[in-house]
């Protein structure tokens, strides 16, 4: 195989190289935590503490019911007893009694406000829950898949980077280095010929180029400065 052969199929490998280590570290920048499980997580959690607010003020209102009923028990047995025969004495009792039954019917009517909040609210956690169960479960499939992604294209690349050890070594140092010179600095450092034009630059090359590429000499394009390369 001729030297420039070989240096087109380096650089064949080199770009096949640049390729899949692209495709690999794409892959990897996916790996980690998901923002949409992150933000529904962050939902749960805040309605969670809603629900036990609600629960908290669900069981302050019963305990005030039950206080409010265990002073009106005695009050009314008092009232209906018979016992009272100050007027003045029954008019206040009385009065304190429907106070206490004023009071009561309030705090019954707020508890069942709460009931219904909290019932909202409990929903509310079921459904957010199934939805994070639902994303996690995605997103540790997407995981599992990314995760086989990336052994894949380590096992691609590494025996890209054997076939490039096997064949650069076959090429002599000195011309090897001008081949990574050229790579770095113009990207691709062997370009084909075509119909007597250089693919690198598209520019029709002197017939003495192309004789002396066509020989199988190591020939750089006058124009771009690429080594010619004639399948
Ligand atoms: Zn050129």
């Amino acid at each position: 195989m001729g030297v420039t052969k070989q240096l087109y199929e380096l650089q064949e490998l080199d770009l096949e190289i640049d390729s899949q280590e692209q495709a690999l570290s794409q892959t990897m920048s996916q790996l980690g935590e998901s923002p949409a499980v992150l933000r529904v997580q962050g939902q749960l959690q805040s309605e969670q503490e809603r629900l036990e607010e609600l629960r908290r003020k669900q069981h302050s209102a019963e305990w005030e019911i039950e206080d409010i009923s265990t002073k009106l028990a005695p009050a009314e047995k008092k009232l209906f007893s018979g016992d009272i025969k100050n007027s003045k004495e029954l008019a206040n009792l009385q009065h304190e009694v429907e106070m206490l039954k004023a009071k009561r019917n309030q705090m019954e009517e707020k508890a069942l406000e709460i009931m219904e909040q909290v019932e909202l609210s409990e929903t509310s956690v079921a459904k957010i829950s199934s939805e994070l169960e639902t994303l996690k479960a995605e997103w540790q499939r997407q995981q599992q898949e990314l995760a086989d992604s990336v052994e894949r294209l380590k096992a691609i690349l590494s025996d890209l980077r054997g076939k490039r050890q096997l064949l650069s070594a076959e090429i002599p140092p000195q011309v090897v280095e001008l081949y990574q010179g050229l790579r770095k600095e113009r990207g691709t450092a062997v370009a084909r010929v075509e119909q007597g034009i250089c693919r690198g630059c598209r520019i029709s090359l002197p017939t003495t180029e192309l004789q002396q590429a066509r020989s199988g000499n190591l020939v750089k394009c006058s124009s771009c400065g690429r080594i010619l390369f004639l399948a």
